[in-house]
């Protein structure tokens, strides 16, 4: 069986590109005439003047996602109860995320949740949502993830234990719009951290065993934007703040199979509440034998930016925090299984996992 794939319909770029956002939305709010827009904003923006120049209308909802900590179920239906008893039954016109990967994920699931009955929990997985969702736009100011354009959602399930998607088509969305002036005002290590988000999923994606020709030559293209960018001298110039944004958006049209990498950070978020970037980051430090060259680019990547990486993040964990580590990794097997094949407990066994975990 082939599938069906499907990219973002519309997206434009370029610096200052966030002015016609509202040309953007005119369609939309012709088509469904007094119908709110629901803007998801992160928090970051509530001590900026961003807002002021948002086309939002006096009936529109603006929702500031808390990004302290990643999305989780919990968090995504609490924000999808907010914007329900707000909607009353209306139909929004369109739902719109300004953004890094937390606050554009929030959006996703909570579109999936105002179509579909039920909660977050029921619907990570793969082609679980039944009807489609709002129109959506999303606006990155950090880049990286790739959320803008791959369909999936990612969210904390604290019950399970479990860091998964809503891998969906209805989970895309419809129109990208990447302004890389909105990205300026990224502190430089998170810009770091969520920035190599891209050069990891497109380092995974190409040397797992699952493969296909198109999705290479996203992943390719990615690839070398991120490395261009951060064995730069200045990561964040005008110029390489564009970059970075292609690569992410690239990045996104070719996720999908991720290798070792992701289980293990993973394993961090879900255990000791890591964000993604940076437990990314941690992860690849210790995997110096499965993905080698990666690992050498990435500490020139790191030597280049002055990162910093403190050693001794898993250092004096009880037994049962190790445990829960190997758990929520391991449990990842579709992405160990493309890098490592089906017999990748033989290489991960326990005691090595958790002695990855121990050098971090
Ligand atoms: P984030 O959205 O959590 O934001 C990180 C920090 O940057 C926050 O403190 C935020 O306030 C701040 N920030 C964002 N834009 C800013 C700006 N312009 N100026 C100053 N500060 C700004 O970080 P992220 O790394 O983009 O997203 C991580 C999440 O994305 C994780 O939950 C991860 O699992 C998920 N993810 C999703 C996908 C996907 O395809 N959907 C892929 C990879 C990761
Ligand atoms: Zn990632």
């Amino acid at each position: 069986m082939y599938r069906n794939a499907k990219n973002v319909s519309y997206y434009m770029i370029g610096d200052g590109a966030l002015d016609q956002l509202g040309e953007l939305l005119a369609p939309r709010r012709d088509a469904m005439p007094d119908q709110p827009a629901v803007f998801f904003i992160d928090h970051y923006f509530e001590k900026t003047d961003l807002v002021s120049r948002l086309p939002v209308q006096e009936w529109d909802m603006v929702l500031y996602i808390d990004t302290t900590n990643e999305p989780t179920c919990e968090s995504v239906d609490a924000y999808s109860d907010k914007v329900k008893k707000f909607l009353n039954g209306q139909k929004p016109c369109a739902l719109v995320a300004l953004g890094g990967g937390s606050t554009m994920d929030t959006c996703k699931c909570v579109g999936n949740l105002l179509t579909n009955p039920g909660k977050a929990t029921d619907y990570q997985g793969w082609d679980l949502v039944k009807n489609p969702a709002p129109y959506k736009i999303a606006v990155p100011t950090i880049s990286g993830t790739g959320s803008e354009s791959s369909r999936t959602g990612i969210i904390c399930n604290e019950a399970k234990k479990l860091k998964l998607g809503m891998n969906s088509d209805y989970s895309m969305f419809d129109q990208v719009l990447l302004d890389p002036r909105l990205t300026a005002s990224v502190p430089r290590d998170q810009y770091f951290y969520t920035g190599v988000d891209t050069f990891m999923h497109c380092f995974e994606s190409l040397s797992g065993n699952y493969r296909n020709t198109i999705v290479d030559s996203f992943a390719e293209k990615a690839l070398d934007l991120s490395k261009e960018v951060f064995l730069s001298d200045d990561m964040m110039s005008d110029h390489n703040r564009e970059l970075l944004m292609i690569a992410s958006f690239k990045g996104g049209m070719a996720a999908g199979f991720v290798g070792v990498v992701h289980p293990l950070s993973a394993g961090l978020s879900m255990v000791l509440g890591m964000h993604h970037g940076i437990a990314n980051c941690y992860a690849l430090s210790v995997l110096e034998d499965i993905y080698p060259e990666p690992y050498k680019v990435f500490m020139e990547m790191l030597a280049k930016q002055k990162i910093s990486l403190p050693k001794g993040i898993c250092k004096n964990l009880s037994p049962e925090q190790y445990d829960a580590l190997y758990e929520a990794s391991i449990v990842h097997e579709k992405p160990l299984i493309n890098r490592l094949g089906e017999n990748y407990r033989d290489i991960l066994t326990k005691e090595n996992v958790i002695e990855r975990f121990k050098r971090m």
